[in-house]
């Protein structure tokens, strides 16, 4: 059936249904196999059909699927650990993007007693109403307003004008290490210094969204630690549960007065089936991290031989890589090429590619993409 009678046209859908994947391989519902370079929107870091996954979340739905926060959860205790590493963090668990940057505004303002939270023009945080009123973009706050009051945006990258934004009443600033939807913007590590310089000068707490950026996207378990900053608190959603809808804030030890009991919570945040998934993943992802690198400079290396002047510039971290186009080249167009050839891949900002391939992906594979991702970019009108 192509055509949603039942559902809100929100989304702009293909007229085809991923039907099932292996590894990096997708295939649609008329056979049709694609090469993947979007890993469900950051999501299936570690590949479709992953055997070890699919046997965790196996045995746990054989164990039990769903208990309520009433009561003790040791697989919730466990991917905490897993995630906070040696470093400083207590976690709450949740189920998206959206709602672990809702938990981290609540905490941010809990704990400082203050309200204003300044983010990024271009950021994207969620679409509920907090993490939409930190989203910096007017065209997702359209037609939704009023907003949640608060909410103060200056351009990425600039110091001058956060200095002129932030105060002593400024409760938090909210960023993306690389703005993702925004078109695939690294920070600046000189803006980031600055960046906890004022929010310390300031008493204001540092939020990092890692929910794009995070589980191993750019290289490392979080993308903060190539950056050398320490949030005080960071949000993960996406590759954490592998394409298991899971959810992440996580806040430095001292913020636990402002989120005690009753404060904040979710029905189905840290539920077993999802912290299995999240605990495995976080296991198999170890293996995986010391191989993005070599394989982001295979990528890239790859791209920079594309002879297309079509393209203003390629960047990016690790396995989340942006070709910005010229604003003539239609990146949509371009996408439909690539997908004509079989490789599904993103776009970004106004008008550019984004590859962010499952981080598994073999280098033939790169290979192939780049292959294709060339084909287009060199012939196409
Ligand atoms: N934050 C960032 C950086 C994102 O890229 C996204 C989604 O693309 C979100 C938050 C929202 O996540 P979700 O769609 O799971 O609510």
């Amino acid at each position: 059936m192509r055509v949603a009678n039942y559902l809100f046209s929100n989304y702009a859908r293909k007229p085809f249904e991923l039907v099932s994947g292996e590894g990096t391989t997708l295939t649609d519902d008329s056979g049709k196999s694609y090469l993947d370079f979007t890993s469900g929107i950051g999501v299936v870091n570690l590949g479709y059909n992953q055997p070890q996954l699919n046997q965790i979340l196996l045995e746990q739905s054989q164990k039990i699927w769903h208990t309520p926060n009433l009561y003790e959860n040791h697989l919730q205790e466990e991917v905490a650990q897993k995630l906070t590493k040696d470093l400083d963090y207590l976690s709450f668990f949740c189920n998206s993007g959206a709602e672990a940057n809702e938990a981290a505004i609540k905490l941010a303002r809990k704990a400082t007693g203050k309200t204003q939270i300044i983010s990024c023009i271009n950021s994207f945080h969620g679409r509920t109403y907090g993490s939409m009123s930190a989203t910096g973009q007017e065209s997702i706050h359209e037609g939704f307003e009023p907003l949640v009051p608060g909410f103060d945006y200056v351009p990425f990258n600039d110091s001058k004008a956060l200095k002129e934004k932030i105060s002593t009443q400024t409760a938090a600033v909210m960023i993306e290490l690389i703005q993702g939807e925004g078109g695939v913007i690294v920070a600046e590590k000189s803006w980031l210094e600055e960046v906890v310089d004022l929010c310390q000068e300031n008493q204001a707490l540092l939020i990092v969204d890692e929910v794009q950026t995070g589980i191993g996207r750019t290289g490392s378990l979080f993308a903060f630690e190539q950056f050398a900053i320490e949030p005080d608190i960071f949000t993960l959603a996406k590759g954490l549960g592998n394409g298991f809808p899971v959810g992440a804030m996580l806040g430095k030890k001292q913020l636990n007065e402002s989120f005690g009991p009753g404060s904040h919570g979710s029905t189905f945040g840290g539920n077993k089936l999802g912290m299995a998934a999240a605990s495995k993943v976080l296991d198999l992802i170890e293996e995986v991290l010391p191989t993005v690198s070599e394989k982001s400079e295979l990528l890239i290396a790859g791209l920079q031989t594309i002879d297309s002047e079509k393209i203003i510039e390629i960047r990016g971290l690790g396995l989340m890589i942006g070709i910005e186009l010229k604003e003539e080249y239609s990146a949509a167009a371009v996408l439909t090429e690539l997908e004509d050839k079989g490789v599904l891949a993103l776009r970004a900002g106004k008008n550019t590619l984004r590859l962010l391939p499952p981080l598994t992906i073999s280098k033939e594979e790169i290979q192939v993409g780049v292959k294709k991702i060339k084909e287009v970019l060199e012939t196409s009108e």
